[in-house]
C-alpha cells in the first residue's frame, strides 16, 4: 500500500509516530524534526480527540489539522489523524494523507460506507471488544465499497486484566496475517498505556511479522494533555529505533544458540 511515497506492507517494516493529540505549533515541531531524524516515515497527532470524558481535552480541531499539514509538508513526513463521525469526512480528507477509524469508531458502519467512497488510505483500527472477524468484516466495508487501501492496527482489547491499559493481542496480529492479504501494524502505545514497554512491544510486533508500528511520542510527555502515561520521550523514541535494528536476545542457548531475527 502507497501513502505518498511511503509503502506500508512492503519488505521493510515503518514506524509512524507522533503526539497523542497536536496540542500546539512548538510541540508539532519539535516532534516531528525529531522523529524524521531518527527515522519515523510518517507522523500521527489527533486533531479530533475521541475522550471517555466529555471534560477532557477534545483536541484542537481545524487549527490541529492545519498545523499537520503544514509540518507534514515541512518535514516530508506524510500524516494520519482520526476521523469521528461522517461529517468530518470532506475536512479531514483535505489536510491528512491517511484517515484514521479509532477503536471506538471501528463499527461505525455509516462512517466505513463514507470513507468507502474517498480516495485515501485508511488506518482501521481494532475495536478494544472486537473479534477478529469482527474487526476483518469492518475493513470489508471499506473495500466493498471501493476503497482497497486499508491498513489494519491492533491495538490492544479488553481481557479480564487490568494490569495494563488493554491486552495486546499479537496472536491476532500472525493470525490477520494468513488470513487477509491487508497490511497490519500494531499501537502498542494504547496498547499497553505504559511508556516502558512501548519498545519491546514494538519489538514483539516485527517479531510476530507485523507491518510496521504506530507509537505515540511527545517532547513533555509529563505535561501532555492527553495520554500522558504512555507517550515516549523523543530520547525515548531515539532509543527505542535503535533497538529495533539490533536482534531480538537469545532465547534459548544450548548446542545450537537461538536467535530470532526479524
Ligand atoms: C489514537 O490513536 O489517538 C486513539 C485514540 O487510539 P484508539 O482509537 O486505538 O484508542
Ligand atoms: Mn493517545
Amino acid at each position: 500500500m502507497k501513502i505518498k511515497n511511503i509503502v506500508i506492507g512492503g519488505a521493510e517494516a515503518v514506524v509512524i509516530a507522533g503526539p497523542c493529540s497536536v496540542e500546539s505549533r512548538e510541540q508539532l515541531w519539535q516532534t516531528a524534526a525529531s522523529i524524521k531524524s531518527n527515522g519515523a516515515v510518517m507522523m500521527r497527532g489527533g486533531a479530533f480527540k475521541p475522550r471517555t470524558s466529555p471534560y477532557d481535552f477534545q483536541g484542537l480541531g481545524l487549527e490541529a489539522l492545519e498545523l499537520l499539514r503544514e509540518a507534514g509538508d515541512s518535514f516530508d513526513l506524510p500524516v494520519v489523524t482520526e476521523i469521528m463521525s461522517e461529517e468530518q469526512v470532506e475536512l479531514v480528507a483535505d489536510y491528512a494523507d491517511m484517515l484514521q477509524v479509532g477503536a471506538r469508531n471501528m463499527q461505525n458502519f455509516a462512517l466505513l460506507r463514507k470513507l468507502s467512497k474517498t480516495d485515501k488510505p485508511i488506518l482501521l483500527k481494532r475495536g478494544a471488544s472486537a473479534t477478529v472477524k469482527e474487526w476483518l468484516s469492518a475493513a470489508e466495508y471499506l473495500l466493498e465499497g471501493g476503497n482497497e487501501a486499508v491498513v489494519l492496527c491492533e491495538r490492544g482489547i479488553k481481557t479480564f486484566d487490568n494490569s495494563l491499559r488493554n491486552t495486546l493481542d499479537l496472536a491476532a496480529v500472525a493470525l490477520v496475517k494468513e488470513l487477509s492479504h491487508l497490511p497490519v501494524i500494531v499501537d502498542p502505545s494504547h496498547a499497553c498505556g505504559k511508556r516502558s514497554l512501548v519498545s519491546i512491544l514494538s519489538k514483539a510486533a516485527l517479531a510476530v511479522g507485523a507491518d510496521g508500528v504506530i507509537v505515540e511520542v511527545h517532547p513533555q510527555p509529563e505535561i501532555a494533555l492527553s495520554d500522558k502515561e504512555q507517550q515516549l520521550t523523543l530520547e525515548d523514541f531515539a532509543r527505542m529505533m535503535r533497538d529495533l535494528c539490533e536482534p531480538l536476545p537469545r532465547l534459548v542457548k544450548g548446542e545450537r544458540e537461538l536467535a530470532l531475527c526479524y
